[in-house]
């Protein structure tokens, strides 16, 4: 491989910071796909409610066509009673009016037995009306609630996207200023460990496998002339330049 020093320099910082903006990129990703809790929430709670409503809907009717059919009743009753009560103004003997009063009476029997059960069916309806109305501005209030948390949600997103966007833009310009020969190998090692293809050397130490490298292999490194590979996990070695010139400080006092 015949890079110019200045090409290697430039390739190999380019890939570091590549590699730190993915990093990045892969945290906001994570970032995107969680909705607020309160969001799931709040849809639990309004699936719920939809149901509920759905069920006292169908009891109502229920409820309203039975008790529409006492009302009816009570009509169709009184009638009989008010026939009733002109029979027995009109009996011959005794047998008749023993007749008419037992009719008479079985009528009212009947007439105070089904206003009780209308009573009754009228008090239910009431009840699920109240139950269903409540119900109903419940789901009002959770649809407010989406709204205030979909704005929320939506300024969030933006704000994610806008970041995306700046780091996708410089990482684009970074991937510009990578030689094409050590980009085609930096991606070969990235598959191979699934991951980080550049790794920053500390002291003798690879911080992508935690492995020292033998020190000919960082003077060759700080040399910057040619491409280096870790020995053990194949990762293109980075050096900072502050590293370079810390360890060079280091060595020359020592050499003192
Ligand atoms: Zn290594």
């Amino acid at each position: 491989m015949d890079i110019s020093p200045e090409v290697l320099k430039r390739s190999i910082e380019s890939l570091f910071r590549l590699q730190e903006i993915d990093a990045q990129l892969f945290q906001l990703n994570l970032e995107e796909k969680t909705i607020p809790p309160e969001y799931s929430e709040i849809q639990d709670k309004m699936a719920e409610t939809l149901k509920a409503i759905k069920s006292i809907e169908r009891s109502l009717r229920d409820v309203d066509r039975e008790r529409r059919g006492f009302e009816l009743r009570v009509l169709t009753l009184q009638e009989d009673l008010k026939k009733a009560e002109a029979k027995r103004r009109d009996v011959r003997n005794t047998k008749e009016e023993f007749a008419a009063s037992k009719e008479h009476e079985n009528f009212q029997k009947k007439l105070v037995e089904t206003k009780k059960a209308l009573t009754e069916k009228t008090e239910l309806t009431t009840q699920k009306s109240q139950q269903l109305e409540e119900k109903q501005k419940a789901v009002k209030e959770f649809e407010e609630k989406f709204q205030g948390l979909d704005e929320t949600r939506k300024s969030r997103m933006a704000t994610l996207q806008a970041e995306k966007d700046k780091l996708i833009a410089q990482r684009e310009a970074h991937i510009s200023q990578v030689d094409e020969q050590i980009f085609s190998l930096y991606e070969r090692v990235q598959r191979i460990r699934k991951g980080n293809g550049v790794a920053l050397v500390q002291g003798l130490v690879c911080s992508g496998c935690h492995v020292s490298i033998p020190p000919h292999t960082r003077s060759r490194l700080e040399k910057m002339e040619e491409i280096i590979t870790c020995p053990s996990c194949s990762r293109i070695l980075y050096l900072h330049s502050e590293e370079i010139i810390e360890h060079k400080s280091f060595a020359s006092t020592s050499a003192l």
